[in-house]
């Protein structure tokens, strides 16, 4: 971080901003021109806020020259993650493909769709018990009793299990059950929520939030990591445009972003960016073509009668399709299912 001093700043105000960045933690080196003084600051910056800086009648401006996340930050950890999801893993060469319906419904649904998923390649199952729905009338997720059944079905075809956790409450639960806990686009900046999942060590599928931008995304994967949990793992799900067309827009560019600014690997969900279950193809191929870490789609036996997200589900034949067709694209770029 670099401090700008007004013109003519006295030697006694230089000192005492000194003296508030060492308070703060950081090393504070400065240096004295003909017309202006400037601070640097080396060291730990992470409790010095730039704006409350500003505010001195002394400072000119303040500039960042590093990033505020430091866990998650490529900086200091140049190799990538590679995150083990109960035997698989995610990030380096492996390609994730986690395959499911968007809200569990009963056991023989969950069951079926879990068997065909398995069959066509996708090595976790995902399912949602609690489901962050925009109507309060809309179906809210079959709740403990669904998380059950996905447990279940994951048991008997052998895939980790993914599933929505909207609230601390049942991070007991899912912390015993769930292999990967998703947290949703909703609550990607419930920092109550994120500083709980410290206290387990299941690794976190983090999604982008609605009009998040990549700081405040690689953020809250820094609360996480910050209160002890180094095992995250990020989602595109589409972001919020002026397009009503489809139901986000999927930011392709997020995977070559997120990956230059961090080392943590990067998924894409494509059912939940466009909404439409025809762009699921082309726009899985896209993802793993710019170097997705995985994929997470919504499958569905009969999404015609799906009680969530029905119009963006693939049926198992079109998944399985898919999957061929991303399975030769990660090879090219040498990434293997
Ligand atoms: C989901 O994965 O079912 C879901 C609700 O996703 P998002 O939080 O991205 O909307
Ligand atoms: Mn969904």
């Amino acid at each position: 971080m670099i401090i700008v001093l007004k013109p003519k700043t006295k030697q006694e105000d230089i000192e005492r901003i000194e003296g508030m960045v060492k308070e703060r933690g950081g090393q504070p080196q400065v240096v004295v021109g003909s017309e202006m003084t400037v601070i640097g600051i080396i060291g730990d910056t992470t409790k010095i806020d730039p704006r409350s800086l500003e505010v001195d009648e002394v400072v000119e401006r303040v500039m960042k020259v590093s990033e505020p996340y430091k866990k998650a930050n490529r900086a200091f950890h140049p190799d990538d993650s590679i995150i083990d999801v109960s035997g698989v893993k995610v990030g380096g060469d492996h390609l994730a493909v986690i395959a499911g319906p968007c809200s569990i419904e009963s056991e023989e649904q969950v069951i079926e769709i879990a068997r065909a998923a398995k069959a066509a390649g996708a090595n976790m199952l995902r399912g949602g018990a609690f489901k962050p729905r925009t109507s309060p009338y809309a179906f809210q997720g079959m709740g403990s009793s669904g998380l059950d059944i996905l447990y279940k079905a994951g048991k008997e075809v052998g895939m980790p299990i993914v599933s929505e956790l909207m609230s601390a409450d049942h991070l007991e639960e899912f912390d015993e059950k769930v292999d990967l806990i998703q947290i949703g686009a909703r609550n990607m900046q419930n920092f109550d929520l994120l500083k709980q999942l410290g206290k387990t060590k299941r690794p976190i599928l983090l999604k982008r939030g609605l009009s998040a931008t990549f700081e405040e995304w690689i953020m809250s994967a820094e609360y996480i990591m910050a209160a002890g949990n180094p095992n995250v793992i990020l989602c595109e799900r589409g972001i919020r445009t002026f397009e009503s067309y489809t139901r986000n827009t999927l930011d392709l560019q997020a995977i070559p972003v997120v990956k230059k600014l961090t080392h943590l690997p990067i998924i894409i969900d494509p059912s939940h960016a466009g909404g439409k279950w025809w762009l699921v193809e082309p726009m899985a191929r896209a993802a793993v073509a710019a170097g997705a870490d995985g994929l997470m789609i919504e499958v569905h036996n009969n999404p015609e009668k799906a009680l969530c997200d029905g119009p963006q589900s693939l049926k198992p034949e079109k998944f399985e399709a898919v999957i061929k067709q991303v399975r030769d694209i990660a090879r090219v770029i040498g990434k293997e299912i």
